[in-house]
């Protein structure tokens, strides 16, 4: 479905620099990509969101470089979560939600049937029907993320990228937001790439993990093979064990005395 084709990258300041990174992201699947800080990992989401174009090699979406992709067909494929966002004051969800469907807006018309439909469909699955006519500013940190959410899926796009999702949740709303990913990605197929920080949660929530260290990806495959006690010490510089139980699935702790 997305295919990272020797993607290179670099900001004007030239001290960091994304390294000929080349990948395949499965459709239909979950991808994680994980690495310390400042390994790349937001800079290489970005290249696939368009938020800036490789200096060298391109990102194919079904074999076309999305570098010549329209950017309102390509809203309508890709939908993107970032990091950071800022609601413009007073507004309500539902409004906000609204603005996912701006990529299928014709000048001087309004919704139409179908964009109410993916409207409702997105406040349904991401359970916020009942705050739909509340201000953004008024929900707590974890609907706040899934009125987010719930505008890249009013997109109705098949890829959805998020960058570190559950950061400043505790922990009951990073799972039920990780919950949320992954029953999309089951019910409707979605292709999900994320940025996570949790190696635990990398583990139980991906099909396939993409490794970054310093800008180059050093591992890529099922979290099961990419995250062995070598990589994870190779790339965060920790003594980890990697342990599989009946009960919890794959994980890693910290060894004692690192
Ligand atoms: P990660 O998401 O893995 O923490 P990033 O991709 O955000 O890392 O950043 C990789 C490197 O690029 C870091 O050294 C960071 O300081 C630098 N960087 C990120 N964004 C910018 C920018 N807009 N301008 C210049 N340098 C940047
Ligand atoms: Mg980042």
């Amino acid at each position: 479905m997305l295919d990272f084709k020797e993607v290179s990258f670099s900001y004007d300041s030239k001290n960091f620099q994304l390294e000929k990174v080349t990948a395949h992201i499965p459709k239909g699947q979950v991808t994680t990509i994980l690495g310390p800080n400042g390994s790349g990992k937001s800079t290489l989401l970005k290249t696939v969101a368009k938020a800036h174009l490789p200096t060298e090699g391109a990102v194919l979406l079904r074999g076309e470089d999305i570098a010549t992709c329209p950017m309102k067909q390509f809203a309508r494929r890709v939908a993107v979560v970032y990091q950071q966002n800022e609601a413009p004051s007073d507004i309500t969800v539902e409004h906000l939600v609204s603005y996912g469907r701006i990529p299928y807006q014709e000048r001087f018309r309004g919704m139409t049937c179908e964009d109410e439909e993916a409207v409702d469909w997105a406040l349904s699955v991401t359970g916020l029907e009942g705050k739909r006519h509340h201000p953004v500013y008024a929900l707590s940190g974890g609907e706040r993320q899934r009125v987010w959410i719930a505008l890249a899926l009013a997109q109705k796009t098949p890829i959805l990228l998020l960058d570190e999702p559950t950061t400043y949740l505790d922990l009951y709303y990073q799972y039920d937001l990780l919950d949320l990913i992954q029953s999309l990605n089951v019910q409707y197929g979605l292709t999900v790439v994320m940025v996570l920080h949790d190696l635990n949660q990398a583990f139980r929530y991906s099909d396939t993990v993409l490794v970054m260290k310093e800008g180059r990806l050093v591992a890529n495959g099922p979290p099961e093979r990419a995250l062995t006690e070598e990589r994870i010490y190779d790339v965060y510089g920790i003594q980890m064990t990697v342990r599989y139980e009946e009960a919890i699935g794959w994980y890693t702790v910290p060894l004692k005395g690192r």
